[in-house]
Formats: structure tokens, sequence, C-alpha cells
């Protein structure tokens, strides 16, 4: 739906000399050609971000670009109502820009800027984080571990902890129904009610009525499940499979498959070649889950280091990044700010083995960001005066 908005022309007011643009529109003709003009006199073709806000303020959408005029005025040439970001600019009330010395700067903060405001149409649209996907650990009585869309678990509030991200979603479901079924842990939906074997103590001599119900599906009875939604674990059982769970993510823990491998040695001496054969892939799916665990924990364990980027007309930057996550940044020209970068840098930090939640965008575009690049890899280095050293061999003049 569109929403027309309605400002007086009064209302409109312009404030270039903050490379700000805050201009009212409406949605006919006229006000997007007069948007169009004050974009063209106002923005440069630099590195940076640019926020479309609706009528109330609301950010709507949040972009990046190396060249800023040139993306923000291609969206004045596509068509309405045909295109979705045509309709968007139909509903935004104001646009504003900030140049950024670089556009590894412009990510940084574009990333950061969507984690604060989820704007609609970045929500909508078609994110890098849409393609991957990950294994949360969730919260509540009886935590389930989960494959979740990265951008779905982005959002969530309710997840612990995130494992991943991972391209393929098929191999996920088979491991982690396996680990699953080897932990007991529960793998039914949200909405099924948990009841644990404790809660029964609160009634008393009279039983709970939820410990007498049957089981939501068969993996109880199958023994697969410990069965939380008819008390058939205390909480801290529960708890107790959950931790092995997230320790054979994190690669601490490999009893599942050590167990699955002992039972197929006993299922062949025996002779049950069926049951060997199902357990064979039961260990497979295991097995690549940690194959590809162990790709994960190479980019998230990356030990801290600094970064060095050149920036435009000589505003060079240096990041702090640890745990696959920038955790500080300075110019190069404020030496106090870089001798406590230098300081943060030395200080050992224990490798992560799983990402909060709300981290994971920034941890993916990094990791995204060297991937595509690996020349960067180049002016990356273990304390600032090493990376800057990079950045100075390459740009010796400036
Ligand atoms: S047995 Fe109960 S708790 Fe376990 S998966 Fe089935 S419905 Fe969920």
């Amino acid at each position: 739906m569109i929403v027309r908005a309605h400002v007086s022309r009064d209302s409109r007011k312009i404030a270039t000399e903050t490379l700000q643009l805050d201009l009212a529109v409406g949605s006919s003709e006229s006000d997007v050609a007069q948007l169009r003009d004050h974009v063209r006199k106002g923005a440069r073709n630099h590195p940076g971000i640019y926020i479309m806000r609706g009528v109330h303020g609301e950010v709507l959408y949040v972009g990046k670009s190396t060249q800023i005029r040139t993306r923000l005025l291609s969206y004045f040439r596509l068509p309405w109502p045909e295109h979705r970001q045509a309709r968007m600019l139909r509903e935004t009330a104001r646009i504003e820009w900030q140049e950024t010395p670089s556009e590894f700067a412009a990510l940084l903060r574009e990333v950061r800027l969507i984690r604060t405001h989820l704007p609609r149409y970045n929500v909508r649209s078609a994110r890098p984080l849409d393609r991957w996907w990950v294994i949360t650990i969730g919260d509540g009585p009886a935590p389930r571990l989960r494959i979740q869309r990265a951008s779905t678990a982005a959002r969530s509030r309710s997840c612990s902890a995130v494992v991943g991200p991972f391209v393929n979603r098929r191999p996920l479901v088979d491991a982690l129904r396996v680990l699953n079924d080897a932990l007991g842990l529960r793998d039914c939906p949200e909405r099924v009610p948990m009841i644990m074997r404790d809660a029964g103590d609160l009634f008393g001599d009279t039983l709970h009525p939820a410990l007498t119900r049957t089981p939501g599906c068969h993996r109880y009875e199958t023994r697969r499940c410990l069965g939380p939604c008819v008390g058939g674990c205390s909480e801290f059982e529960y708890r107790t499979q959950l931790t092995r769970g997230r320790a054979v993510l994190e690669g601490r823990d490999n009893s599942p498959q050590q167990q699955i491998a002992k039972d197929m040695a006993t299922a062949s001496a025996s002779l049950s070649y069926e049951r060997a054969g199902w357990l064979r892939d039961r260990l497979t799916a295991l097995q690549q889950l940690e194959d590809q665990l162990a790709r994960v924990r190479e980019s998230l364990s990356r030990p801290s280091f600094v970064y060095a980027v050149h920036g435009v007309d000589g505003h060079d930057r240096l990041y702090l990044v640890r745990n696959g996550r920038v955790a500080d940044d300075a110019p190069s020209g404020d030496n106090m700010a870089m001798r406590i970068m230098n300081d943060r840098a030395s200080t050992p930090i224990p490798i992560a083995l799983a990402a909060q939640a709300d981290q994971l965008d920034e941890l993916l575009m990094i990791d995204q960001w060297f991937r595509t690049r690996p020349a960067e890899l180049g002016r990356t280095a273990a304390t600032v005066t090493l990376a800057l050293a990079t950045l100075r061999q390459e740009y010796p003049t400036e």
C-alpha cells in the first residue's frame, strides 16, 4: 500500500551545509522532482550511507554506496508504481546521507543502522543475511536447537546463541535431527506446552494434569526425546543435554559421534547390516555438520587483528577486529586513540565459538568482506604499528 503524505510546502527545509537533506515530500510528481533537484545540488560522489525517512521520521530504508550521489539519483529513474523502491521514494519525506572515509566504513555503518532501526524496506529486501542459515539455541524452559535464516535470527530476541553461518540448509536438517535424537532434545514447535517433572512437586500430592497427558509425538516413546512435554525429565536434566548439544556445535564434545560409531561396530559384529547402514548415514550427517562447523570456527576464531583502511582524501582509519567483529576504530592521525587500540589488540581474548544473534549481521559482513577481497588481508596485522606500515607501503606519498 502506498501512503500518500500531504505536507505543506512551507514545511520544507533544506540543510545542505551538514550534508543532510531535510525535505518534506508528498507523493506528487512535482514533490519527487523537487527532492531530486536537492539531491543533485547537495550530494557528492563519495562513499557513504543514506537514510530514507517517512513522514513521521521513521527510518524506511538504509543503504550504502561508494558513489552516494549516483546511487540516490538512480532511485528517481525507477518506474513508478511498478518498482518497489520507486514506491518507497513516494513514501519518503526526508533523505539524509553521511559521507564515510571508505566503502568498508560505509558497510559497517549500514549494518549497524539496519540492526538498530530494522527499516521496513530493508527487512523486506533480499539482504545478504537472507542467503545464510544458522543454528540457534533458544530460550525458555526447554530450549530448542533450530535452523533459522540468519536474518530471522538477527532480529530474534529469543535465542541465547547462534552457530553459523551456513550456506546450505539441507545437511543441517539431517544433522540436527541426529543430534536431537542422540541427546533427547525436543524438536517440536514452540507452541507445544512444556511441563518439567519438577513442576509436579508444586502440586503436592495432586498430580499435575500435564503429567498424565499423552506426549505430543512418538519421539518420547521411542526414547529420542526426554519428553519435557509430559514431565519426562527435570529442567536440570534437559539443560544438561542442551549444554552438551552446544558443546558439540562448538567442537568441544564429540561423544554423540563416538556413541554412534560404537553402536555401528556392534551392529556390524552382530550381522545387523541394515541397522549398521542406518547408523552410518547418521554418523555421516554429523560428520558433515562438523566439517561445516570447522569452517565457521575458522572465521570466528581469527585472532584479534588491526585492519588499516585507506580512506578518501587521506582519511585513513584503523579497525580493531576481535572474534569477527569490529571492537574499536580510530583515525590514523589520532595517536591517543591508536595507543588505546594497540593496548586492546595485545590483550588476549578467548576464542568465541558461538555468536550472539545481534552480532551476526556484522560478523557476516566482515567475513564476506575478507572472503571476496583476499588482498585486504594483507592490510591486517597484530598491532597498530604493523597495520599502519602496510598502508604506508602502499600509499607512501600520503
Ligand atoms: S516428545 Fe514432546 S517434547 Fe519431545 S519432541 Fe515430541 S512433543 Fe516435543
